[in-house]
């Protein structure tokens, strides 16, 4: 299938693809695939990308299906990041070689020249306008060299498009969509969400300017989402079925629009007739609202027991250098205060090893922290130079092979923990949101606490989006199996 057409290339492609749209030949619209990088905000931005294709008349297809545009949203938080980026544009091209490749998100903010370089790529769009890219296409196809769109990131508080979703997102053949799953390339990330759980997008950007991190250049500095067009998406988000929100951003304990903070936005969401739960992605420690310990211990609340509050380091002196908020006694009190506020409270924490000139004493340091603390689980990362963060510049980097040692300790440390938070619930009884049926046919989903939870019996019944009581009574690996109790 050729792309646009000399005379479409005439029109204003809003129009086109409308009026293809409301001549209702599923066969003749436009294909677009979606390939996605790094983090849940990138999930949730591409989320609504494809929600803007389709408006725009454009049908959303797997990828592994050919399509007329692949977008492929990037991350740049490491270099392994941008090697990956790389690696799906280039798979991407190979299984596509006719179809437009866009290139979009944080790897194409900080180094669009190198994206443009690669054989395939025909639009490269950096984080302003990632959200409008559906705007470049036209110029893209007829541009005899890749288009980069790369405007300076303002501050200015913000909207997204409002578009309901269709079953698009959904795996239409089940065995194609193991395919994809196979594919040792492809990013779980890049799997069709379903109805269930949907993130919400309040912030973006960054002014904390740690030192390490690419961030606040990647995505600009800290700007808000204003508060009616967030009402507006999650409401449309419950009326579509989803039960479960997820308030999403770099930096969402900062949130503020006029008199409105992240407080605003909770007593919003639980208002929301039909929405079942509301979750906070991931939150700086030093930003979160007091009262939300409240909010988790109420019963009644819909603001689950489940905080991710990012550590990085147990050690003060590496803490400052990355220059972090807190030091590893006041962190360590906030934890204690959350856990001992709300009951069963499932506590996260993303940490890095290996910063510029962290000692073997430095990293014990983070080792007995980690070990004393009441946390259920880490995301581990180890150090990587980003160009342009101050880390970038400073001496006594670690060798490979120390921070793969300190993040393997580390990992397996999260692995016990996760175990034993796990083991503290058998032969409870916890409500779980049922998500999904897995290859073998066995359902999961969530419990309040994000305890990962499979139905230990596979009968034909769809449970999808369904939230019952279930007995949790035996381990297994990093979930939890159950039965259903009604
Ligand atoms: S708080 Fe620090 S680590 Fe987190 S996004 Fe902002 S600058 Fe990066």
């Amino acid at each position: 299938m050729t792309l646009l057409s000399e005379t479409t290339l005439t029109q204003d492609s809003e129009t086109f693809f409308a009026n293809e749209l409301k001549e209702g030949n599923e066969h003749a619209k436009k294909r677009v695939s979606f390939h996605t990088l790094g983090c849940r905000l990138n999930q949730s931005e591409t989320d609504v990308l494809a929600r803007s294709f389709e408006k725009q008349g454009y049908r959303v297809v797997p990828e592994t299906e050919s399509a007329d545009v692949c977008v492929i949203n990037t991350c740049t938080v490491t270099e392994h990041s941008d090697a990956k980026n790389r690696q799906a544009i280039r798979t991407l091209h190979r299984l596509n070689p006719k179809a437009l490749i866009a290139v979009v998100g944080c790897y194409a903010q900080i180094n669009p020249e190198a994206i443009a370089d690669i054989e395939g790529v025909r639009l490269v769009v950096g984080s302003e306008e990632k959200m409008r890219i559906t705007n470049y296409l036209e110029q893209a196809h007829s541009a005899s060299v890749p288009l980069i769109i790369r405007p300076k990131i303002t501050k200015k508080t913000f909207t997204a498009p409002v578009v309901p979703h269709s079953s698009v997102f959904l795996a239409k053949n089940p065995r194609k969509q193991k395919k994809v799953l196979e594919r040792d390339w492809l990013s779980a990330n890049s799997v069709p969400r379903q109805n269930t759980r949907a993130s919400l997008k309040i912030q973006d950007g960054c002014d904390f300017m740690c030192s390490f991190c690419i961030i606040p250049f990647a995505r600009g500095r800290s700007r808000y989402r204003e508060f009616s067009n967030l009402q507006e998406e999650a409401t449309m988000l419950v009326k579509e079925g989803v039960r479960e929100i997820v308030i999403t951003g770099v930096n969402v304990g900062t949130y503020k629009t006029g008199k409105r903070t992240l407080v605003e936005v909770v007593d919003f969401l639980n208002t929301l007739p039909g929405l079942s739960r509301i979750r906070i992605s991931s939150i700086e420690p030093t930003t979160v609202p007091e009262i939300l310990f409240q909010y988790m211990k109420d019963e009644q609340h819909k603001l689950v027991p489940f905080f991710h509050l990012p550590l990085q380091s147990g050690s003060d002196s590496i803490l400052q250098k990355m220059k972090r908020r807190y030091s590893a006694d006041e962190y360590a009190e906030e934890i204690w205060k959350a856990y001992e506020t709300v009951p069963d409270l499932s506590l996260g924490t993303d940490v890095m090893v290996g910063f510029p000139g962290e000692s073997e004493s430095e990293f014990e340091s983070t080792l007995n922290l980690l070990e004393k603390l009441p946390l259920t689980y880490f995301h581990v990362f180890q150090f990587s130079a980003r160009k342009g963060t101050p880390a970038f510049q400073m001496n006594e980097k670690l060798p490979p092979q120390i921070k793969q040692k300190r993040s393997e300790i580390l990992r397996i440390l999260s692995t016990k923990k996760r175990h034993l938070f796990h083991q503290r619930f058998l032969g409870q009884t916890r409500k779980v949101l049922w998500e999904s049926r897995k290859q073998d046919g066995f359902f999961s989903g969530y419990t309040d606490n994000y305890i990962r939870v499979v139905l230990d019996e596979n009968d034909e019944t769809d449970y999808r989006n369904q939230l019952f009581p279930v007995e949790l009574n035996s381990l297994r690996g990093q979930t939890m199996l159950g039965k259903i109790k009604i």
